[in-house]
């Protein structure tokens, strides 16, 4: 047994799409501090899981519990209240708005729409209105006072120099134009900034190359450093095994493996559904 606090339980968690079964009867649970894994094949519902949790849509069954709350039924806005953050397996950032205002948009549970950002205005409204929403930011009316702005200039800055330098020159750019691992940054930045308890990572390095994903490594074995509590879908399975303290194995919908990495890297049936592949 593990003696830290659980954050996150799962419980006979089912989802079908159109008569396919993306998720079926998927049970884990994730402790205060831990990194969990899902790991599995193409379509095997890892995806489908991370969007249940952080409400990019409901389960049809099974109960999905967060420090004592049930959200099966909660929609996204609430669950990013409620202190799940999440990033996208295509990466989603404002591209063109800089960096800054992208960690500056994280932080909506005290600032908002009331300066314009600069670059929101132009976005095709649905576009940008689809992201807030998948995000589940909550645009209230912004600082009031010099001090609120004061404060939330504060936090910015916090975040991206809690990345090292790797921001440091590039956060007047508009993001679209920054490398991978920067946006990636500021994706994980504009997640962080909210100080969620639970941070939800879909394939954090996907298209990106062996340097890059070596710097996506580093910020995620910092964050776990810091004692923050991941669940994160990743393919490249040496990441998996150096980050994670606990592995989930799906395939077809279901968990056929879990354990510490040095057990699921050995157990025969993840050999052959996806290791030996
Ligand atoms: P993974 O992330 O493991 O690659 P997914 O969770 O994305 O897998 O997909 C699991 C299954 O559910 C696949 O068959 C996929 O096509 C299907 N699926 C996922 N999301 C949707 C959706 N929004 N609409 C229809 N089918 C979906
Ligand atoms: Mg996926």
């Amino acid at each position: 047994g593990d003696d830290r606090p659980v954050v996150l339980e799962v419980k006979n968690l089912d989802k079908s799409f159109s008569g396919v079964h993306a998720v079926s009867n998927t049970s884990f649970t994730i402790h205060k501090g831990e990194v969990v894994a899902i790991i599995g094949p193409n379509g095997s519902g890892k995806s489908t899981t991370i969007n249940m949790i952080s409400g990019l849509f409901n389960p049809d069954s099974g109960q999905i519990v967060f420090e004592g709350k049930h959200l099966e039924h909660m929609k996204q806005r609430e669950i990013s209240d409620a202190g799940i953050a999440r990033t996208f397996q295509n990466g989603r950032v404002f591209g063109s708005m800089t960096v800054d205002d992208n960690l500056e948009m994280g932080l909506h549970k005290t600032m908002a729409a009331g300066r314009p950002l600069r670059g929101l205005q132009d976005y095709p409204l649905v576009k940008w209105a689809n992201l807030i929403g998948e995000l589940g930011l909550n645009l209230v009316p912004g600082p009031k006072t010099r001090a609120e702005m004061q404060s939330v200039k504060e936090q910015v800055d916090a975040q991206a120099k809690s990345f090292g330098d790797h921001l440091a020159d590039v956060r007047g750019r508009m993001t679209y134009s920054l490398s991978y691992a920067n946006k990636r940054r500021t994706e994980i930045g504009r997640a962080m900034i909210s100080e969620p308890h639970l941070l939800c990572l879909d394939e954090p390095t996907a298209g990106m190359n062996q340097t890059e994903t070596a710097e996506v490594m580093e910020l995620l074995l910092k964050l776990k450093a810091e004692g923050n509590t991941m669940l994160l879908v990743e393919h490249k399975m040496d990441f998996v095994m150096t980050l994670s303290d606990w592995i989930i194995v799906m395939d077809n919908g279901r968990i056929i493996s879990e354990g510490i990495p040095s057990v699921v890297r050995n157990d025969p049936r993840v050999i052959n559904a996806y290791l030996g592949g």
